[in-house]
């Protein structure tokens, strides 16, 4: 699929207001900071189709992206999480709205999965973990920003990552990333085919 033809459809506060639950779509999401807005626009050869923006209001909105003209192939900007100037409050009304698009969406097919590679396995990336376990949902891991590691470091982290998720071994794929860089687009890229080629 040639994501580079990706453009904006809509950005919505709920799930009820997403475009019609059809055709298939992938989700993206990390943790604010993650390197979310980068690996989508690096993915899409787009400087700015997801805003690499530091505003809380923005990130609270699920943002829909087609593939060319074709509305039923669809990538999915998801709410970052984590920034710590916003209430308690706010911070569980986004996860509500996370679990209810990750386990309620039945045109998803897959969820790509940011966490930096100096940071993986969150608590809030655990949490996302358990909501596609649920559903028996496929998870693509990007280590994140691969280029402030040196290869050894990298490569010792993707490791580590890859055995602390043994157990779900059927359903989680990890890989390095760099949007700097543009390491990783390839397998990234093979990885959404094969969710929404079929
Ligand atoms: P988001 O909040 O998850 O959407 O994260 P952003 O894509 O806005 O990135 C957060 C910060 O990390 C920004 O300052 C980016 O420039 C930086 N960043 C993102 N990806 C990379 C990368 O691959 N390498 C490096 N060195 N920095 C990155």
């Amino acid at each position: 699929l040639n994501y580079a033809t990706a453009r904006f459809m809509k950005s919505a506060p709920t799930l009820a207001l997403c475009p019609d639950d059809a055709g298939a779509e992938v989700a993206f999401a990390g943790r604010s900071n993650a390197g979310k807005s980068s690996a989508i626009n690096a993915l899409t050869r787009q400087k700015a189709l997801a805003r690499t923006s530091r505003t809380p209001g923005r990130t609270q909105l699920i943002n829909s992206f087609c593939l060319g003209n074709d509305e039923a192939l669809r990538l999915i900007d998801l709410p970052g999480y984590g920034y710590a100037k916003v209430p308690g409050a706010v911070k569980r009304e986004w996860q509500a709205h996370l679990s209810d698009y990750l386990c309620n969406r039945q045109s998803l097919r897959g969820l790509v999965l940011m966490m930096d590679v100096r940071h993986p396995l969150t608590e809030f990336d655990e949490l996302l973990l358990s909501f596609a376990d649920e559903r028996d949902l496929p998870v693509h891991i990007l280590l994140t920003k691969a280029d402030k590691l040196k290869k050894g470091p990298a490569s010792a982290s993707l490791q580590k990552v890859r055995k602390q998720l043994i157990e779900w071994e059927d359903l989680v794929t990890v890989q390095l990333f760099s949007a700097l860089k543009k390491d990783g687009l390839e397998t990234l890229s093979a990885q959404l085919d094969k969710w929404l080629d079929s």
